[in-house]
C-alpha cells in the first residue's frame, strides 16, 4: 500500500464534499493541487484516478491506496470540511 500523506486525503476529502471544488478540481487539476501544496508525485496520483473514482467514498479511498476510515477521518478534519480551493 502507498503511503498517502494526510494533505492529499483533506484536498481529496474537501473535494469530496464541495461540488464546487470538486468540479474546479476536474476542471484544472494541476493549478489548485499546485495552490495546496501538493508534490508532483501526489499531483500525478490525483491526476490519474478514474472519474470513477469518486462514486463513493469507498472507490474514492482504494483509488487512493488507503483504508476508507482513514479517508473518512481526513473528511471530518476542520480544514477538510472548510477550506475551499
Ligand atoms: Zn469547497
Amino acid at each position: 500500500m502507498t503511503y498517502v500523506n494526510e494533505r492529499v486525503l483533506i484536498v481529496t476529502g474537501h473535494a469530496w464534499q464541495c461540488s464546487t471544488c470538486r468540479s474546479k478540481l476536474q476542471a484544472d487539476p494541476d493549478g489548485v493541487l499546485m495552490q495546496q501544496g501538493l508534490s508532483r508525485e501526489e499531483r500525478q496520483m490525483l491526476n490519474q484516478m478514474e472519474p470513477g473514482a469518486w462514486a463513493t467514498v469507498s472507490t474514492l479511498a482504494e483509488a487512493l491506496g488507503v483504508a476508507r476510515c482513514d479517508l473518512e477521518e481526513a473528511m471530518r478534519h476542520p480544514r477538510s470540511r472548510l477550506r475551499h480551493f
